[in-house]
């Protein structure tokens, strides 16, 4: 629909490859070794580190005793409030199990003891079903899948993508690599790009992980779904990214005021913990994770060494101290549109991971359903690609693009962080959505007119997020899952859709 930078692809050096992978985190990761396997040659481009290196509680699988695909099937449908696809929760539940599999054949190694696999819990699981490596598991299963990407040579750019060529079908990418623009011509690309939780002040994803390319994908007229399901986490060391993970308090550990006293049972959904945090935070009152007493039955730093070892690099010491914390922004459930097979509508265009919305989360995502779904949906993507590269074709045609005029860019991104805090964030009400809409409405008119920078690209296109999310929090009016609407604090049967968006709104 638009482009943002100016270009003339006959002056840009151009590379030529049949698959391009864009992130490196489980989705990608997945997508690129598959294809590999497959005998075809993906290339991998990221600009670093996402979201699947700080997973810490685990991966959810029906593997242990007493579990069943159906038990997920139902737990999942659950958290998600009916919103689910069931069709994408079957297949979620249902080929999970080939994935640990695969994961475990490509190096990674779950906590196991003698009785098999460790299992743990966490809120909305009905048994323990969540497979682990310690409080690090993301890291574990980053580190195993890139030493195999390594291992089967797949060539990997550092760059970043800015723009997709193409109308109906993709032609080629812009990417700039060491802050040079570069067009790869390809016949079929995956967006594996994470989430845009961060689009938040307070985020749990780090710096690389900010789903600018969803916005892309919107610029080529591509519908995302449920972008007003953003799942807040409710411990996070305050003003950091660092998420204290829903085991410790599943440990026994307590949420206390700045009083030392308790306000909510802290075992209750992350949305409700969450919820009543924000609200002691907005009473002007602090919010402390107290770790102490299980200092009396664990040893924190063995289990959790990443958290234990963050917490004292900044100067805390959880057998002694109160933690401080806040929620913070931290799944973004919505996402590009795809079908089962990672197919956007698009030709030649794929989506999968954190940046996709297959349907299998509903209205909030059971914890530690993202990783699977990564894996599973990652392979599913993979054979589709395999069967469609045979009639996909690479296109010669020269691409130029110039603006009639531009503008300086009049928005400081913070700002609307903030606002989407305040506003947007874990309690919402009519009345704030529309003046947020409004506020954005008067900059997403002049924003493609922006002088044609890569850093005024990245934030129009979190601009273009930001407005998705705030247009269909407006319209959902209703209460439901992660999405919490003051003036309507229910759920309303007549709004168990879904949510479309493309920037026909606009
Ligand atoms: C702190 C934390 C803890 C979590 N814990 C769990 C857990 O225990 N269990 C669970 O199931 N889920 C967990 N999640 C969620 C889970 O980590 C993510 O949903 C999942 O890892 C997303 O994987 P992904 O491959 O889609 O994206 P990511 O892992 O986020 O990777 C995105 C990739 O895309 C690249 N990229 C982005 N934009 C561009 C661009 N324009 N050009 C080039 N490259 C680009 C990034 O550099 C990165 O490589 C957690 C999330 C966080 C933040």
């Amino acid at each position: 629909m638009f482009y943002f930078l100016e270009f003339d692809t006959l002056r840009i050096p151009e590379e030529k490859t049949d698959i391009v992978v864009c992130g490196s985190g489980i989705g990608g990761l997945t997508v690129a070794l598959t294809l590999k396997e497959l005998g075809l040659n993906p290339l991998l481009l990221t600009r670093g580190i996402g979201n699947t290196y700080y997973s810490q509680g685990g991966i959810a699988c029906a593997v242990g005793e007493g579990d069943s695909p159906e038990l997920h099937f139902v737990d999942t449908i659950r958290a998600g409030r009916n919103l689910n696809d069931p069709h994408a929760v079957r297949i979620l539940v249902d080929e999970g199990l080939f994935s640990i599999v695969k994961l475990e054949r490509w190096g990674v190694s779950f906590d196991k003891d003698d009785k098999g696999y460790i299992t743990t819990t966490e809120g909305g699981h009905s048994v323990a079903r969540v497979l682990k490596v310690k409080d690090y598991t993301g890291r574990a299963i980053y580190s195993s899948l890139w030493r195999k990407l390594k291992e089967y040579g797949v060539p990997v750019v550092e760059g970043e993508l800015q723009e997709i060529l193409g109308d109906d079908r993709v032609e080629g990418i812009l990417v700039t690599v060491e802050g040079k623009l570069r067009v790869i011509r390809l016949k079929a690309l995956v967006l594996a790009t994470g989430g845009a939780a961060s689009i938040f002040r307070y985020t749990t994803n780090p710096s690389k992980a900010r789903g600018d390319a969803i916005g892309i994908a919107m610029r080529k007229g591509i519908k995302i779904r449920n972008p007003e399901f953003i799942q807040f986490h409710p411990t996070v060391f305050k003003d950091s990214n660092l998420l204290i993970s829903e085991a410790v308090r599943g440990e026994g550990a307590f949420l206390v005021d700045d009083r030392g006293e308790r306000f909510v049972n802290e075992l209750e959904p992350r949305d409700v913990v969450a919820r009543a945090i924000y609200r002691k935070m907005k009473e002007g009152k602090r919010v402390f994770l107290d770790m102490r007493r299980l200092g009396e039955k664990i040893k924190l730093e063995e289990r959790f060494p990443t958290i234990f070892s963050f917490l004292r690099e900044k100067g805390f010491d959880p057998y002694k101290d109160l933690i401080p914390v806040n929620p913070a922004a931290h799944y973004f459930i919505g996402g590009i549109d795809v079908d089962m097979f990672g197919r956007t509508i698009m030709e030649g265009l794929y989506a999968v991971g954190e940046c996709a919305c297959t349907g299998v989360h509903g209205a909030n995502r059971l914890a530690s359903n993202s990783l699977l779904e990564g894996i599973v949906f990652g392979i599913r993507t993979a054979y589709r690609i395999y069967m469609d590269i045979s009639r996909l074709r690479f296109s010669e045609k020269r691409f130029v693009f110039r603006k009639e005029k531009t503008v300086k860019r009049d928005l400081d991104f913070e700002r609307v962080r903030e606002k989407l805090w305040l506003l947007m964030g874990v309690e919402r009400e009519g009345d704030d959505l529309k003046t947020l809409l409004e506020d954005m409405d008067k900059v997403t008119d002049t924003a493609p007119y922006w002088e044609p920078t890569v850093e005024n690209r990245r934030i129009l296109d979190l601009l273009l997020i930001a407005r998705a999310c705030t247009y269909c929090a407006y319209n959902r009016k209703e209460s439901r899952g992660v999405h919490y609407r003051k003036d309507f604090p229910y759920e309303r049967e007549e709004f168990r859709k879904d949510s479309y968006y493309s920037l026909s709104v606009l």
